[in-house]
């Protein structure tokens, strides 16, 4: 069982301040993939290398599979990690690259040859075993990484930004082939991004990070379609949730003076932030009573769907209608926000009321 238990991890780097981790508590289930998701600068990084060993924390402890690996040099931790900047050795072969760590090991010679050839086969390198890393592409040199960290066959993969070096298709095609890897391997990983697209499509769960600390954990559509605060339903999403400040009262919601019902469970609460999807809004055309009336002041069209940038008064708002919508700039829309899909925030903490 190679299970990850972190309790209240801390880490605040001489000079630095502000704490780049603050009380971290999390745990990554044996054979699951935990993404740490979160902007530049939130300690995702800091916190990956403390599981790694090459930070010490300043409070709390890392069990794997419980034994406190804590005070641990990372030799000693039995996992591996892929950087972001590959870090393969130019001067060897790639071959020689994956089988770099058994022969620290003194694995026996047959021994890592049938493994190479194991993690090799895994990641489609069997013909470029007798090449150097400069004959090889960037995907292919980040292949390599990979399979120098699963040949370890580690308790514990460790991913810190591994496709955000590669071109937007290669990080596509790559993206799902790791995910599958990953699956098959069946070991517990833990994953560094930045790109929340990475983090939905990867992630088993995804912790969210902000200044130091992960502010909400979950299944990924779980975090996407409750957002447990503004930071977070503004920073998963592609575009981020749409945010309106309301009012709601005994009868309804009002936005810039115009009024929509309320999901029947909502209390009145006065001065709100109602947060939305921008899929989850159904838009007409023309003018019309009970819903809410706006204006079309963009219109992307992205192929798969149109993006609309719309103006309920003073409020901008994103609209995702299907690519055959007929709307122009400057039309006069009708917006229905779907009830269902209604998140409330309180304006004062940015935080989910309901
Ligand atoms: P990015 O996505 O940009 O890599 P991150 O979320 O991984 O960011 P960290 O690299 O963990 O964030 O950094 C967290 C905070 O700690 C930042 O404010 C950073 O400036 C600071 N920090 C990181 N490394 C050091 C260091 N060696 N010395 C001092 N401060 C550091």
């Amino acid at each position: 069982m190679a299970e990850v238990e972190i309790t209240g991890l801390e880490k605040t780097y001489p000079g630095g301040g502000r704490p780049a981790v603050r009380a971290v508590s999390a745990t990554v289930a044996d054979g699951e993939l935990l993404v740490l998701l979160g902007p530049s600068g939130c300690g995702k990084t800091t916190l990956l290398r403390m599981i790694a060993g090459l930070e010490s924390p300043d409070a709390g402890t890392i069990r794997i599979g419980g034994a406190d690996i804590t005070d641990r040099p990372p030799r000693e931790r039995n996992l591996s990690m892929v950087f972001q900047s590959y870090a393969v050795f130019p001067h060897r072969t790639v071959a020689q690259n994956i089988g770099f760590g058994l022969a620290m090991r003194k694995a026996a010679k047959p021994e890592i040859e049938s493994k190479v050839k194991w993690a090799a086969g895994l990641l489609r390198l069997e013909d470029l075993l007798d090449r150097y890393p400069a004959q090889l592409s960037g995907g292919q040199r980040q292949r390599v990484a990979v399979a120098r960290a699963i040949v370890m066959e580690p308790d514990v993969l460790l991913m810190d930004e591994p496709l955000s070096n590669l071109d937007a298709l290669l990080r596509l095609q790559f993206r799902a082939e790791l995910k599958k890897l990953l699956s098959d391997l069946g070991t517990t990983c833990v994953y560094v991004t930045h790109d929340q697209v990475e983090a939905l499509s990867l992630g088993e769960r995804v912790a969210v990070m902000n200044e130091g600390e992960i502010v909400q954990a979950g299944a990924p559509l779980e975090v996407y379609d409750a957002p447990a605060s503004v930071f977070v339903g503004g920073f998963l999403g592609s575009p981020p949730m749409n945010f309106l400040e309301a009012v709601l009262d005994g009868d309804g919601i009002v936005i810039e003076g115009q009024r929509i019902a309320a999901p029947p469970s909502w209390e009145p609460s006065g001065q709100v932030l109602v947060g939305v999807r921008a899929e989850t809004i159904t838009a007409e055309t023309g003018t019309g009573e009970g819903a809410l009336q706006a204006t079309a002041e963009v219109v992307e069209p992205l192929g798969s769907a149109t993006l609309i940038t719309a103006l309920v008064g003073g409020q901008r708002l994103k609209v995702q209608v299907p690519a055959d919508f007929r709307i122009a700039t400057g039309d006069r829309i009708r917006l229905r926000p779907r009830p269902d899909r209604m998140s409330l925030y309180d304006p004062r903490t940015g935080r989910v009321i309901s």
